[in-house]
């Protein structure tokens, strides 16, 4: 066994759907990555619920600081004041600068609006108006910190380009708001140009974020990386995925200097959980990210190339179904099966 697999992953198995599909995921992974040692941790609605206000048991930071590697499957976050999101605290304490979410589309196997389309959105992590600054200024006046800084811009900017080179990619495109915003977004777009010059084998191009959202819904053919600050990002990525194919299909590596977690898109989706018929496509693709991220490429392109085999045969779960390119809808544990088949 390589020290990739015979590591450590803390794994948190969520809310909602989230133990459906991790329990989905671990049994493909035990298949594959039988060395891999998997060690549980508790956050989510149990810590939110223990009064835990940022959803995550004390305990569960020491596992963390021993095995900085997390596979996560979606958390509910309770409506109301004073809670705090499990994700902004991860990727803040953890110090996750680089959300990077491919959005690919799997045409003909599943239905997609943009055959052939392939984007890697990399978004920016930490900073932004996605800090959750906020403010109460008078009983009628709210305000939102944007903190953007020039370390930040050249960490992510500089991650982008060297994603591009490392996955033979061509051209980065980043987007921003900078005529408007010309402090805050016009110092990312500088620094995107002054990275740019050092990559000269690579095309960069800026786009203002609305019409380049509008042209992700489009022509999303037109871009292949595209990387951008926090919020922008987020709603970004989300059209992307929802173009491709679903969001039920895409994977989210969270990337910092001293670890990393991965996990799926998707929300909790209370709306089916405990049913057997959520789709594990986004969390297994996760795991996929995951193991390339500790190096382990063969058990990786095994898990992936078997998932590709189980769409290609036809063999989809509920939320792919539809009679001209499905054969068989199987609930959770079956789609599972059929990719450890
Ligand atoms: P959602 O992504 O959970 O669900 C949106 C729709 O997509 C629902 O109809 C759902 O059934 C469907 N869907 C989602 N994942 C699916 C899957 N794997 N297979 C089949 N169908 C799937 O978004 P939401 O309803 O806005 O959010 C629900 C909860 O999830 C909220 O509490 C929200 O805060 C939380 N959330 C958590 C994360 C995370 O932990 N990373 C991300 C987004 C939302």
């Amino acid at each position: 066994a390589t020290d990739a697999a015979t590591r450590t992953i803390a794994v948190a198995h969520g809310d909602g759907i989230g133990p459906e599909i991790m329990d989905a995921v671990l049994h493909v992974l035990r298949h594959v990555a039988p060395n891999l040692q998997l060690q549980p941790v508790t956050m989510g609605e149990a810590a939110y619920r223990s009064g835990h206000m940022n959803g995550i048991l004390p305990q569960t930071w020491d596992i963390l600081a021993e095995h900085p590697v997390l596979l996560k499957s979606p958390m509910t976050t309770p409506q109301g004041g004073g809670y705090k999101s499990i994700n902004v605290t991860l990727r803040k304490t953890l110090g996750l600068f680089a959300n990077v979410r491919p959005c690919v589309a799997y045409h003909p196997y599943v239905d997609s609006l943009h055959p052939g389309m392939d984007v890697v959105i990399v978004r920016e992590n930490e900073e932004d108006t996605y800090g959750g600054i906020e403010h109460r200024q008078t009983d009628e006046v709210v305000q939102c910190l944007k903190l953007i800084t020039r370390p930040g811009c050249e960490r992510i900017v500089r991650y982008a380009f060297e994603y591009a080179l490392a996955h033979r990619r061509r051209k980065v495109t980043c987007m921003s708001k900078d005529n408007i915003m010309k402090m805050t977004d016009g110092l990312f777009h500088r620094v995107f140009d002054e990275i740019a010059a050092e990559y000269p084998q690579l095309e960069a191009e800026h786009r203002i974020i609305d019409i380049g959202a509008a042209r992700m819904a489009a022509r999303p053919r037109e871009f292949d990386v595209v990387v951008t600050p926090n919020l922008y990002g987020d709603i970004l990525s989300d059209i992307a995925a929802e173009v491709a194919g679903s969001i039920g299909l895409a994977p989210s590596a969270n990337i910092g200097l001293h670890g990393a977690m991965f996990e799926a898109v998707h929300g909790s989706a209370p709306d089916i959980a405990g049913k057997n018929i959520a789709n594990p496509s986004g969390l297994l693709l996760a795991s996929v990210q995951m193991l390339l991220h500790l190096g382990d490429t063969a058990a990786a392109t095994a898990i992936h190339n078997a998932w590709l085999r189980t769409l290609e045969d036809g063999l989809h779960t509920r939320d792919l179904f539809n009679e001209r390119t499905s054969r068989r809808c199987l609930g959770t544990r079956e789609f599972a099966h059929a990719v450890i088949e």
